[in-house]
């Protein structure tokens, strides 16, 4: 049984997960990606943020691994790929949360889900799954996993325009794919791209995909023609965006107006003892901006921990705690 519940790792989940640590709960961050970071590292990792209190700015990846290695001080439960469907208030008070992977029970639930679960979007054509993460992938983890192998990535944003360039000087050759002339990425990094050693195809769409002698044949039409073309890799890197559902919240048992959850003061909702933060939230003055998510979470978490343990005494400045 967790202290506290965190559900979605975003920054502000993570920081609450910190907070929870620091303050010596036990908690559980449950991210339905296969990485923390939440928007931030899902829609502009490579952007520079300039409103972050102590970074007069910061790259948005670079505030994740801060707040990653934050987070790894007091090593919270963190579970990934999992994402929650359903929160139920037990008859003893406490809460169990369903997720795609099991059920976990929790005295406190703080929610932290943005604008909903995260998922990539896909290739929009049949394909055999199973070369899902062998040869086709959403997400890259480990830029080495692709060194001296040929690569080709499938879209025309920041993201993918990122992607290309970071693997340029690891991997054999990368190919971007494109369905328009124009990219949609910084100037500065498409002039980069095509200052560098990055083949581009466009405007090309991905009609079809094929493993044969351990190579992946990529199938292509041109955008307004009949012209087919077709190119072989080892890997190939899917980069469409991302959708976010919220519509999971509507089966939570608390009140909510729209996809955003209406909060008190100290963060609570209609719910005794959950509470929501971030992106998610709605009160008057509601800003939906990292550092309004940095100053909840602390509200949110100490709050909880006064209705489980009413006795604790709540030291506020992390200067008087000793770990
Ligand atoms: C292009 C862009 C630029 C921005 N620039 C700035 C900026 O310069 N400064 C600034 O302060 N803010 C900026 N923002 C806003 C900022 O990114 C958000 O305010 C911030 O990410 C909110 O954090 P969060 O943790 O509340 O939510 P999110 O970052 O949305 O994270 C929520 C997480 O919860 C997970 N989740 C959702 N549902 C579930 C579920 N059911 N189970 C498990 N996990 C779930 C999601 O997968 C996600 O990872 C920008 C946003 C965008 C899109």
């Amino acid at each position: 049984m967790y202290d506290i519940s965190i559900i979605g790792g975003g920054p502000v989940g993570m920081f609450a997960a910190f907070y929870a640590g620091l303050r010596n709960a036990d908690a559980h961050l449950i991210e339905s990606l296969p990485r923390l970071g939440g928007q931030v590292s899902a829609l502009y990792p490579e952007k520079d943020v300039y409103d972050v209190a102590g970074f007069p700015h910061i790259k948005a990846k670079q505030l994740v691994a801060e707040l990653t290695d934050q987070l790894k001080e007091f090593a919270p439960a963190i579970s990934l790929e999992t994402t929650v469907q359903t929160i139920t208030k037990e008859a003893d008070g406490t809460f169990s949360i369903g997720t795609n992977r099991g059920t976990y029970r929790s005295k406190a639930v703080v929610i932290a889900i943005g604008n909903g679960a995260f998922a990539p979007r896909k290739l929009a054509f049949d394909y055999d799954h199973q070369l899902d993460e062998r040869r086709v992938h959403y997400f890259i983890n480990d830029l080495e996993d692709y060194r001296d192998t040929d690569v080709a990535v499938a879209g025309g944003g920041d993201s993918a325009i990122d992607w290309a360039l970071a693997l340029e000087p690891i991997a054999k050759s990368v190919t971007i794919i494109h369905r328009r002339d124009q990219f949609r990425g910084l100037e500065s990094s498409v002039e980069k791209m095509k200052a560098s050693s990055i083949q581009i195809m466009t405007p090309y769409l991905l009609s079809a995909l094929t493993e044969t002698n351990d190579r992946l044949t990529i199938d292509l039409k041109k955008a307004r023609t009949k012209e087919d073309a077709s190119i072989t890799a080892d890997h190939l890197i899917v980069n469409y965006g991302f959708t976010a559902d919220a519509r999971i919240l509507r089966d939570w048992p608390i009140d909510i107006k729209g996809a955003t959850i209406p909060v008190n003061t100290n963060m609570a909702t209609s719910t005794d003892l959950i509470y929501a933060i971030g992106d998610v939230v709605d009160y008057p003055g509601k800003m939906q901006l990292i550092a309004s998510g940095f100053g909840e979470a602390p509200v949110a978490i100490t709050q909880a921990l006064q209705e489980i343990y009413p006795e604790r005494k709540q030291p506020l400045h992390s200067t008087s705690l000793i770990h």
